[in-house]
């Protein structure tokens, strides 16, 4: 990751990038791609696959604030796996409750037991 934010710095300060950059821009007419507003905008990578010879599709004009937006769950894997993890601990405490609640409204001897189903028998 290191070497790769390296890169990416020392491209963001090449003629190249700037060049491909207004390529972009007048692609998207200087408007962000997502909510059309004009005045000042990011190029956002939509991929880095191809990070220093992109092609035209690889990136798109935003405006900072959808710019902002996009990052927030796209570049940040971490937080969002972790904000998942909460979501995902929060449904099995639950349901482990659910379960609890109704297996303590079950009779305690279980003396109804599951009857085989006789018609899955092929007769003869
Ligand atoms: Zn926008
Ligand atoms: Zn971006």
């Amino acid at each position: 990751m290191g070497e790769f934010s390296q890169f990416y710095r020392d491209y963001m300060q090449s003629a190249a990038w700037r060049t491909y950059r207004r390529q972009v821009l007048t692609r998207d007419k200087g408007r962000c791609r997502q909510c059309r507003r004009r005045g000042p905008v990011d190029v956002h990578h939509l991929t880095y696959e191809r990070l220093g010879h992109e092609r035209l599709a690889d990136c798109i004009t935003l405006c900072p604030t959808c710019h902002a937006a996009r990052h927030s769950h796209m570049h940040q894997p971490h937080a969002a796996a972790s904000g998942m993890g909460c979501l995902v601990l929060l449904v099995a405490v639950v349901l482990g409750l659910v379960v609890l609640f109704l297996a303590s409204r079950q009779p305690s001897h279980p003396s109804v037991r599951p009857v085989a189903p006789k018609s899955a028998v092929p007769r003869r």
